[in-house]
């Protein structure tokens, strides 16, 4: 991942990219599907004779979006490829080496999350075998690095349907892995609105062991946050750039402090929001709607975390106290029980005194 954001100047000169990369980060939407290390990915592809290129600078440039590409929502989705794996093996190593690189971001603590079902489609490997996999591979990288990893359990709109949903939950559920502490409904917002999926989400709610986010206002107006929210009882919108247009929305997540997770880089290549410089985080931050600063997904975007807070402090205007409210946002939007979040706020808290020290600011 080298997106370096360059060019022009930025509204605080201290805050460029190599100063960002080592802030603390708390993350809340990042797909694993789309930040794979890229090397890693490479020599995998050679390996299982993959039809892609075998020279990684024409590897790099087909399987990623490029950084300056005219929006293209159907392009960006051409890029996920679930074919790459031929054993567990793959599928450790691959899943161990990209949550390794998240400290290399200045992740501190991350929720990503996976969907048991890209990994195993197309071996029909078994999907509790997987998600074991996943989490191990997740605790190792952890163990190595520092970073603090969960994970939520992505389901696909448009791919399956709640009864399929529910039986996966189901078993995940059975295997009471802790670090699985959430639930993201994702894919196809236009075909397939909130209410399809109205059964599986009361069932996960009563349980109470996952909290739940929906992508939604993402490509679909303000409608849609307010049926994930009303429909889906939803915790946390992954997106939700459309609540720009809906004060009263605007003030509904404010009140309840619910979170929207934003994605300014994404949301650029997939046509979303393609005015980065006017992107909605900017103005929904100062309205008092909790925001989030988020990557997506890295890899396919030839980006990184770090390049949506360079963007996020050059286009609005934020200085390093904004930066650190807005990850004590994301920390109160985690789905961790509240002993460990108030555990998580004094640790984000000292490696920020940490940098701050070691970067002068
Ligand atoms: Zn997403």
């Amino acid at each position: 991942m080298d997106g370096n954001v360059q060019s022009t100047e930025i509204a605080t000169p201290e805050l460029d990219h190599s100063t960002l990369l080592q802030f603390p980060k708390i993350e809340l939407h990042r797909h694993l599907e789309g930040t794979f290390e890229l090397q890693t990915l490479f020599t995998m592809s050679i390996r299982n004779g993959i039809d892609l290129p075998t020279d990684f600078p024409s590897f790099k440039k087909e399987v990623q979006f490029p950084k300056d590409s005219e929006p293209d929502f159907l392009k960006f989705l051409s890029k996920f490829r679930n074919n790459w794996y031929r054993s567990h093996e793959d599928v450790w190593n691959i899943a161990y080496e990209s949550m390794r690189a998240f400290a290399d971001d200045g992740i501190h603590y991350i929720e990503v999350r996976f969907s048991p079902e890209h990994f195993a489609i197309h071996n029909n490997f078994d999907r509790l075998d997987i998600t074991n996999i996943v989490v191990e591979a997740g605790k190792k990288a952890a163990e190595d690095t520092g970073t603090q990893i969960r994970y939520l359990l992505t389901f696909n709109r448009s791919r399956q349907t709640q009864e399929e949903m529910r039986e996966l939950y189901d078993k995940v559920m059975s295997l009471q892995l802790s670090e699985i502490i959430g639930i993201d409904l994702a894919g196809d917002e236009l075909n397939y609105p909130p209410e399809l999926f109205v059964d599986f989400f009361k069932a996960v709610k009563s349980d109470g062991y996952c909290g739940t986010t929906i992508h939604a206002g993402e490509v679909t107006p303000a409608k849609q946050v307010w049926d994930a929210l009303n429909v889906l009882n939803a915790d946390r919108i992954g997106h939700g750039t459309s609540a720009i247009e809906d004060t009263n929305l605007q003030r509904y997540l404010a009140d309840n402090g619910i979170a929207l997770e934003q994605c300014i880089t994404s949301n650029r290549q997939t046509g979303s929001w393609t005015d980065e410089a006017n992107h909605p985080l900017g103005r929904l931050y100062k309205a008092g709607v909790p925001v989030t600063i988020n990557s997506d997904d890295p890899t396919i975007q030839d980006s990184d975390l770090t390049d949506d807070y360079v963007k996020a402090v050059r286009y609005f205007d934020l200085d390093i106290e904004d930066l650190i409210k807005l990850n004590h946002i994301a920390i109160d939007a985690t789905f961790l029980p509240e002993t460990e979040k108030e555990t998580l706020r004094n640790d984000y808290d000292a490696a920020v005194t940490r940098f701050r020290a070691a970067q002068n600011l």
